[in-house]
């Protein structure tokens, strides 16, 4: 579904991201983790294109990502941050219905949609549908971000620590909320955290990231049970 072949990005001449090999199947639940600053953020955008790869090249369904218009690519891939980026002045109805907004879709249609979605990530829609984002805990917005990345039905979930500043036990909640849509929908989702447990008992297959290269990636097990490297041990040995 996803390509990337000998992947490079520079920022001011230095690679932040190198020489990067991945390919994410269809339906594969990729979780990309690391330290803080190994890229992981930078390998994410370049996916959708919020940054621009300069070596190398990433596919998509089989067609180098260049070939498709920015829109197009961005509509085919939800995209869910940790700092949500909610419209404050928009309802939770409003917020989710962004993309079928811009593409058009019949009224009707937009609201069997946001039904659909509130349903799916546990929010009452007859509570919740007129609801300002302020008017919501962080765990509410944290759902309305991924029902909004899910909206047109997008083929690939990106999620760029989704569940970052959240108490545990939400995230824990929202970690089994992604699980059951994985499985559900059995979406390709690539997710960036820091979190070795987020990791562990969400991914198919993790991929380590530090200074930019692809330290291991395998199965949550050959990860644990067969470190390539002592850093590999320690990143999943340590106890915080
Ligand atoms: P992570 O998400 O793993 O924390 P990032 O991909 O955000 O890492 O960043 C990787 C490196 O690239 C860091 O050193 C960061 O400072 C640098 N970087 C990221 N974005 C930019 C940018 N727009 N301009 C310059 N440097 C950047
Ligand atoms: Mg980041």
């Amino acid at each position: 579904m996803i390509h990337f072949k000998q992947v490079s990005k520079l920022f001011a001449g230095k690679a932040v991201v190198r020489d990067l090999t991945l390919e994410m199947a269809q339906g594969e639940f990729t979780v990309l983790i690391g330290t803080s600053g190994s890229g992981k953020s930078t390998t994410l955008k370049m996916i959708n294109r919020l940054v621009e790869h300069d070596q190398g090249e990433i596919t998509f369904a089989g067609e180098p990502i260049e070939k498709f218009r920015v829109q197009d690519l961005r509509r085919r891939m939800g995209y869910a941050i940790q700092s949500i980026g909610l419209f404050p002045h928009w309802t939770v109805e409003e917020n989710i219905a962004t993309v079928p907004q811009l593409l058009k879709w019949p009224k009707a249609k937009i609201r069997d949609r946001v039904t659909e979605l509130m349903a799916l990530l546990h929010l009452d829609p007859a509570q919740f549908r007129q609801r300002y984002p302020h008017q919501l805990s962080g765990g509410q917005q944290q759902r309305v971000g991924v029902a909004r990345a899910l909206a047109s039905d997008p083929e690939v979930l990106l999620m760029d620590e989704p569940f970052g500043a959240l108490d545990p036990v939400t995230r824990g909640t929202l970690q089994q909320e992604v699980a059951r849509i994985h499985q559900l929908t059995n979406r390709t989702i690539v997710l960036v955290t820091h979190d070795i447990d987020e990791a562990l008992s969400l991914a198919d297959r993790i991929v380590l990231l530090n200074d930019g290269q692809v330290i291991q990636h395998g199965t949550p097990l050959e990860m644990l049970t067969k470190p390539v490297t002592p850093f590999v041990r320690d990143f999943f040995g340590r106890s915080d």
